[in-house]
């Protein structure tokens, strides 16, 4: 029993449905669920792309055949690669078309051009046919392209595969320019792109199901991080941070979500817009409005909310919260990678949802692969860049100019003008370009232990050394990450501290010339003989808690005078 309910919800009208149950159509297919709507109730052109026997051909005919109304000259003009696809197209719309009596035929090479100079004369509703038939017919002065409501382009990868273009090009610069075009397609290479960008209106929107080829997807990146609910916040923080050029949407689960999300950023400073289905209609034109036009870098929203917005270029598309299934997933992201821009598509995915992501990867079609977050010496790096270029921007406009007497004056404070660049970049950042004014949450990587150099520094507990002061000061001093540092063993009487070789390099270096603070290499253990075994493995809290060992008070102040330092012969 099937009542075809699913296709009523997209908006089929009750005449074509006796056709559908007449083909045993049960339920629509992912791109006619993606499709049907956009065409039936938007204006926009549209790039469908769905695998080979995915009902393409309904997808874009059923919405043509309901929008047209019987007449004598061409409305709708399909353009498909080959004789027997120009057929098969016709005869299948010719199937959809029910009762509606529609005249749709094929015009293709090969076949006697009177017989098909008579059938337009009859009046045609639908042509469908190939590049170069159409092309001729229309030289001919016997079809007509200029009043079309649709421009079809199906099997669009084909048709370039074939060598069509100029044909093409040639019969769309003839067509009316207020049709819709739309394309549909099993691949999306970059001509598809390019015919897009030539030949489609600006803000043509795509409906995309699962891909066929890693070329798919070439132009919109897709991965997931996996982030815990309560940490979902700091991780779009960084995912902004790390971001100079974001332009992205955001997309919550709930109205309340989109609420939060937008309330806590904007505290943090965020230039950010929530979109969702309580805030007025006039408010949501102006946001959506002053989006367009990129005066904010970041829209939350709800997908009903989003529904219908149209933003050809956004850098990311970020899923703050999984969707439901895999329409709404492909919809959202359909918004990045357009227009042969490179795009990017980040998921938040908490422990509990992988399974709903690979039922996602599955319907898809294809793998989202994890990421780790960025790193915060990304973020500050990110920042940097930005700083840099900002200058070297006034650098080139000579604003600055009226500076230069005070820049000099102020040169002259410290012994090197970078110490005055330096006390101004803190003013001006305070702690933001610092790694320890970041927190961590679980994003930690691993350090690999296996491959560090073991650093030892002749001081320990007894000389009022403790492991989280000693970490803030060699990260401080370095920017090395605390993350990026393996364990550090806190004796009575010294310290023992792996780091990566490069770092222990850099810790090295650091401090070479610090009268206080000497680090050198901790011999290898087989000259250390004895004393070998009890500096491995052992960390400081786990020495503290074994028996038998005198507790050592830990909370003298941090002193130079109680720092004693093996000098480089011992
Ligand atoms: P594509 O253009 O994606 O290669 P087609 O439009 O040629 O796919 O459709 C492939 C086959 O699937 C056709 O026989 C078509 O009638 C059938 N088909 C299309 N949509 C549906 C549907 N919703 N349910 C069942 N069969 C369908
Ligand atoms: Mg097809």
């Amino acid at each position: 029993m099937n009542d075809l309910q699913e296709f009523r919800e997209l908006g089929i009208s009750e005449e074509l449905l006796p056709a559908l149950a007449a083909k045993n159509f049960q339920t629509p297919s992912a791109i006619q669920k993606l499709a049907i709507p956009l065409l039936l109730s938007g204006e926009k052109d549209l790039i469908g792309q769905a695998l080979t026997g995915t009902g393409k051909t309904a997808a874009f005919g059923l919405p043509v055949i309901q929008t047209l109304e019987p007449g004598r000259i061409p409305r709708a003009l399909i353009l498909a690669p080959t004789r027997e696809l120009s057929i098969q197209i016709s005869d299948e719309l010719n199937s959809l078309c029910g009762t509606k009596p529609l005249k749709i035929a094929p015009f293709f090479g090969g076949q006697l051009i009177t017989i098909q100079l008579d059938e337009l004369k009859r009046g045609v509703d639908i042509a469908v046919g190939t590049p170069g038939r159409i092309m001729d017919l229309h030289r001919r002065g016997k079809l007509q392209l200029d009043q079309l409501q649709f421009a079809i382009l199906d099997e669009a990868d084909e048709m370039l595969d074939m060598g069509f273009i100029d044909d093409i090009r040639e019969i769309l610069a003839l067509t009316n320019p207020d049709k819709r075009m739309l394309m549909f397609s099993a691949t999306m290479p970059q001509e598809i792109m390019d015919i897009a960008a030539e030949f489609m209106r600006p803000e043509y929107e795509i409906a995309r199901t699962g891909t066929q080829s890693a070329t798919n997807t070439a132009l919109t990146e897709q991965y997931f991080h996996e982030v815990k609910r309560e940490h979902k916040l700091d991780a779009l923080m960084r995912l902004i941070d790390a971001n100079n050029e974001l332009y992205a949407m955001v997309f919550c689960r709930t109205r309340a979500d989109v609420d939060e999300v937008t309330e806590k950023l904007h505290a943090k400073g965020y230039r950010v817009e929530a979109l969702h289905g309580e805030i007025s209609q006039a408010q949501r034109l102006r946001v959506i409005n002053a989006f367009k036009k990129r005066k904010f870098p970041l829209l939350i929203a709800t997908d009903v909310a989003a529904r219908g917005i149209d933003v050809n270029d956004l850098t990311h598309v970020i899923n703050y919260s999984l969707p439901q299934n895999s329409d709404i997933y492909i919809h959202r992201i359909g918004r990045t990678g357009r227009a042969g821009r490179h795009g990017v598509a980040v998921s938040f995915v908490t422990p509990g949802e992988r399974r709903k992501l690979k039922f996602i990867e599955k319907d898809i079609g294809s793998t989202i692969p994890q990421r780790k977050l960025p790193e915060i010496a990304d973020i500050i790096e990110a920042k940097k860049q930005l700083f840099a270029e900002n200058i070297a921007l006034l650098l080139e406009t000579g604003d600055a100019e009226p500076y230069l007497n005070f820049a000099e004056e102020l040169c002259t404070l410290g012994s090197h003008p970078a110490e005055a660049m330096a006390a101004m970049l803190k003013m001006h950042f305070k702690n933001e370009l610092l790694p320890e004014s970041y927190h961590e949450f679980g994003t930690k990587v691993k350090a690999d232990e296996s491959s560090m150099k073991k650093l030892l520094l002749f001081a320990g507990r007894a000389d009022g050394v403790t492991v989280p002061e000693l970490l803030r000061m060699i990260c401080d001093r370095t920017g090395i990450r605390s993350n990026q540092l393996g364990k550090i063993i806190c004796r009575a009487d010294k310290t023992f501290i792996n780091a990566a070789p490069a770092d222990a390099e850099k810790i090295l270096k650091t401090f070479a010339k610090d009268k206080e603070w000497k680090f050198k290499y901790d011999e290898p253990r087989e000259q250390r003989g004895q004393r070998a075994p009890e500096e491995r493995g052992q960390s400081a809290k786990k020495e503290k808690r074994a028996p038998g060992r005198k507790k050592v008070k830990t909370h003298k102040p941090l002193r130079e005078e109680f720092f004693k330092w093996i000098s480089d012969s011992e």
